[in-house]
């Protein structure tokens, strides 16, 4: 069946749901990711830093759906930013997953304290142009980073991942995106986990008869994010994407809306991270 895809400002387009693997080994990644997709998932989210390049690959290549299909998402690790550096360890990360080209390359950290990211990011733009990632973007960037790169180089980036789940709206950041055509694509978008306990999702939930993660992943595709919930359990794999026969109303929307809180980050702070 069809799933919606989302339009970034260089033409392509991005499945709104992708099925994220941090903290999943290779093994689990090649089971995980198989089944995702078996699932109807058709975006995968990994990271060099996240050691399971392989496994994701080895379930990319084992999968019948065809690999113009799929949209794979990489990052380069900060240890791995500059121009030069990051030309390499895109050729590595391209090695590991053995695919021929990756369909989103991301900045994973703007690194507090260092301006590396500035050369890094031309490193994209070139990778870009030679055809080797169809897009490319940032994570965990704030406005400020996502300025000096627009204004040095007049080149968007296609998406910003940042961490956004109702505990955490980042509103001034999604707006900032929104009036530049960047697409939010939100991290730990169940905060983790640690929000699914809230009664507000299970109260809203038996109105649609669905689980406290379906209404949160539902408000986000309601706000027109992407999102990348991660699970190694089949059940939640399939739930995770069973997101697509109901919408939230004004109201469900406005009580999730109450619950953004100064304190939600449930990841580092971008503004203290390196
Ligand atoms: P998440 O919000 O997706 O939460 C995942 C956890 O929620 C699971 O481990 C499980 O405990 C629970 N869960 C998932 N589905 C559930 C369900 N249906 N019912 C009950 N519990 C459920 O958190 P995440 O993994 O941190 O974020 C998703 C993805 O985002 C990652 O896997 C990774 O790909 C990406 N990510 C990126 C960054 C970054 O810096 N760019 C940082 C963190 C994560």
């Amino acid at each position: 069946s069809t799933k919606p895809t989302i339009r970034l400002n260089d033409g392509s387009a991005m499945p709104q749901v992708g099925f994220g693997v941090w903290r999943v080994s290779n093994d689990d990644a090649r089971r995980a990711v198989a089944g995702a997709i078996e699932a109807g998932y058709r975006s995968v989210d990994t990271a060099s830093i996240y050691g399971n390049e392989e496994g994701v690959g080895e379930a990319i290549r084992s999968t019948p759906v065809a690999r113009e299909e799929l949209f794979i998402t990489t990052k380069v690790w900060n240890d791995r930013q500059g121009y030069d550096s990051t030309l390499r360890a895109f050729d590595e990360s391209l090695e590991r997953l053995k695919l021929e080209y990756v369909d989103l390359y991301l900045i994973h950290w703007p690194m507090v304290g260092s301006e590396a990211y500035r050369d890094t990011w031309r490193a994209l733009i070139k990778l870009q142009q030679d055809g080797r990632t169809k897009s490319i973007g940032v994570s965990n960037f704030m406005v400020p980073h996502l300025q000096r790169i627009i204004d040095e180089t007049g080149v968007t980036p296609a998406v910003n991942q940042i961490e956004l789940h109702p505990r955490l709206q980042q509103k001034e950041l999604s707006a900032f995106h929104k009036a530049n055509g960047i697409v939010t694509e939100c991290w730990g978008p169940l905060g983790q986990g640690t929000i699914l306990s809230d009664e507000t999702f299970a109260t809203i939930g038996r109105k649609y008869g669905k689980t406290p993660a379906q209404v949160i992943l539902r408000w986000h595709l309601d706000n027109g994010f992407v999102v990348i919930p991660k699970s190694v359990t089949p059940s939640r794999i399939r739930d995770n994407i069973d997101v697509f026969d109901f919408k939230l109303d004004a109201d469900d929307m406005r009580r999730i809306e109450r619950l953004d809180a100064a304190s939600g980050r449930v990841g580092p702070d971008p503004a203290v991270f390196a």
